[in-house]
């Protein structure tokens, strides 16, 4: 490498994290084509939101009946999840800090937000699980991200079953697309792009069923804010004629395309059999180390896509050896910042790259 030429990193971060391969090549394409100066307003603008639409539909088989819409952030989804589909009560299954931070945002604006926290050991298991009368809506964070804790979504389908009255709302931001949803059994799931999809950040998708949007126009009858600018009322009135309340992230729904295109091409079957297969040889990997471990205990909870590995207070020291060698990981979240590494399995690392770097942490231990 010469002076001032840039080593090429691979990131496995958990988000931003490693580009999608073909996004440099989409970039490109959308500065030919001009796409930073679309009009939200024109045909071609609408095109590009119905092709997004229906190719994330395929991708993640979501019913012809659900709405696809476009917000900031997955942050503001949860938020706008509760103005929108809650009126006085919410439950939160917590395993980590995303989990908190959404029943934090439901307190903040005003609803009483019942959490229960599975704490050190956020191995859930929900069978036992007592969902409050009073809530209306169930929020859980199907992959939380700062645990690696996942929880199966047959668990989640079991819990609905038993509460076919309550919304069930999904954070599925750092195991979308591999995630494969029953969506008979889930009112609203959402994501942000900068994880799985590799794109970057500033656009997150909400996807809401009837049973959700329903919800909404009750509590409009009532009197209720079910929010501003955003609410299930005015993404869904846009949605229908494929336009958004405000200039939405135009150059990222366009990348955002491109790259569902591209997966497609591959098929979910894919991209979901080489994540399970990277995510093999990574937990594979730590249960042979008698010096580090998973931190999710339980294997059907340790999470195929975001793996927390408990690295015993070498964290810092890890990450820089493997940085010199071009692998980004993640550091623990908040106070295990020090305790945990972090390591992303999403579409755009290959079993290649999954394998290069166990190589490197095998030498580095
Ligand atoms: C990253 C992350 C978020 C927050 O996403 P933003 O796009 O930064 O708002 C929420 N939930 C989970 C599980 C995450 O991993």
């Amino acid at each position: 490498m010469t002076e001032g030429e840039i080593m090429k990193k691979i990131y496995f971060t958990v988000g931003p994290s490693q580009v999608y391969p073909t996004l440099h090549k989409h970039m490109g394409k959308a500065i030919k084509e001009e796409i930073c100066s679309l009009n939200h307003r024109s045909q071609q603008f609408k095109n590009l939101y119905k092709e997004t639409a229906d190719g994330l539909k395929k991708l993640l088989n979501v019913p012809e009946n659900f709405q696809i819409f476009f917000v900031s952030s997955a942050t503001e989804s949860m938020e706008r999840v509760i103005q929108s589909c809650c009126q006085d009560t919410s439950f939160h299954i917590v395993a980590g800090a995303f989990g908190k931070a959404w029943s934090n945002y439901a307190s903040q604006v005003g609803k009483n937000a019942v959490t229960h926290i599975f704490e050190n050991t956020p191995d859930v298991n929900l069978d036992n699980l007592t969902v409050p009368k009073a809530a209306e809506i169930i929020c859980i964070t199907q992959n939380e991200t700062s645990t690696g804790c996942s929880i199966p979504i047959e668990e989640i389908i079991n819990l609905k079953k038993k509460n076919p009255e309550k919304l069930v709302a999904i954070d599925i931001v750092s195991s979308a697309p591999y995630i494969d949803i029953n969506f008979k059994y889930i009112d609203i799931a959402f994501f942000s792009v900068q994880k799985g999809f590799g794109l970057p950040a500033g656009l997150a998708v909400i996807i809401a069923g009837p049973k959700a949007l329903e919800k909404t126009e009750k509590m409009i009858k009532k009197g209720i804010k079910v929010g501003s600018y955003h609410s299930f009322r005015s993404l869904s009135e846009k949605a229908k004629d494929y336009q958004t309340p405000l200039t939405p992230n135009v150059l990222n729904i366009y990348l955002l395309n491109s790259v569902v295109k591209d997966m497609l091409k591959l098929s979910a079957n894919k991209i979901r059999k080489d994540t399970e297969k990277k995510a093999q040889m990574i937990y594979g990997y730590f249960k042979t180390s008698t010096r580090y471990f998973p931190f999710i205990k339980n294997p059907l909870f340790c999470s195929p896509t975001t793996p927390v590995l408990d690295v015993l207070g070498d964290s810092e020291q890890i990450r820089k050896k493997l940085s010199k060698k071009g692998f980004i990981i993640g550091a623990g979240y908040g106070t295990n910042r020090e305790n945990h590494i972090r390591i992303a399995n999403f579409p755009a690392h290959t079993i290649k790259n999954v394998s290069t770097l166990l190589k490197h942490i095998r030498y580095i231990i």
